[in-house]
């Protein structure tokens, strides 16, 4: 495969397309964010990564925090977190309530809101510090042993959390929380907002797309585990968008409202878009081109 080719004509085919969309503005930190930037990233099994665009800008991982907090979840062999969380698409925005009040507080999947506040709090119970389980996580195969938090954007969604506040006592109520809400949802916002460019996380991506194998060469998470995370990113993982995910992509692929998107060819790569214009279910525009471009150019869909 020659990706180099297959990036220059992803850069081509999403260029019209950088600035595209609205960038989440409920959350203030990633208001202020400048929508004409993009960047993309393919991480391969064998070592090689190949760049375009703004590939080094640091972005907000958002939502895309929650497969690796899931894959830590489930390296701890942890199956109670499937009595706490179901494992099917929602149909509805990340954020909504509705339908946990009508299904007595059991997350619909770990991706939406309410079920990745459930597998924070499950971390935190665990680990004692979901934060620092996830930064190790993530330093150790983003290589990039410096990655932070930024603290302008874990300030920021602390202050205007309101509605993951209501997620989070409604599942209280339910007896579906572990730590204290504030507790767990200090962890949660912190989680949301480590700074990571498209480079560093198809790097980090590679721990999913070897099935569970992860940089040093050491395995964090059985196979089947690791087969779990991508179905759950292929079907819940760019919420009620992923059906036309699976239409125009055909790949595993999980979504943050920073913009950024990671996808995975298992066996092969990880991929890194990141263009910070959201649609309306709160998933790039411009990456979401520029991974069909992707498929497309490369043939690489799993469907
Ligand atoms: N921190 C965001 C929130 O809780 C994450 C949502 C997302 O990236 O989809 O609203």
């Amino acid at each position: 495969m020659d990706y180099r080719h297959v990036v220059e004509q992803v850069m081509s085919t999403t260029a019209p397309h950088i600035g595209e969309g609205a960038v989440a503005d409920y959350i203030p930190g990633l208001a202020e964010v400048d929508p004409k930037q993009f960047g993309f990233a393919v991480a391969t099994v064998d070592g090689q990564v190949y760049t375009g665009g703004d590939v080094d800008v640091p972005f907000a991982i958002e939502s895309i925090s929650k497969a690796f907090a899931l894959a830590l979840v489930l390296s701890r062999k942890d199956t109670d977190i499937w009595q706490r969380v179901r494992r099917e698409p929602s149909g509805l925005a990340f954020n909504d309530v509705i339908e946990l009040q009508l299904e007595n507080g059991i997350p619909r999947n770990p991706y939406i809101n309410p079920g990745a506040i459930v597998v924070a709090d499950q971390l935190l119970a665990d680990t004692g510090d979901a934060v620092k389980a996830l930064r190790d996580l993530l330093r150790a195969e983003s290589g990039n042993p410096a990655l932070e938090i930024d603290s302008v954007i874990a300030e920021s969604e602390l202050r205007t959390g309101d509605r993951n506040r209501a997620i989070a006592y409604l599942m209280a109520s339910f007896g579906n929380m572990r730590n204290s809400v504030d507790l767990a949802l200090d962890h949660y916002f912190r989680q949301c907002s480590f700074s990571i460019t498209c480079a560093e996380l198809a790097k980090a991506g590679l721990l999913i797309a070897r099935h569970g194998l992860r940089a040093d060469g050491s395995r964090l998470l059985e196979r089947d585990d690791a087969r779990h995370i991508t179905a759950l990113m292929t079907m819940c993982g760019t919420y009620d968008g992923a059906g036309d995910y699976a239409y125009r992509i055909g790949l595993p692929v999980k979504s943050g409202v920073g913009g950024g998107l990671l996808a995975v060819v298992p066996d092969t790569c990880s991929i890194a878009a990141w263009g910070p214009g959201l649609d309306d279910k709160g998933n790039s525009v411009s990456g979401a081109v520029a991974l069909e471009a992707f498929v497309r150019a490369g043939g690489f869909s799993v469907f």
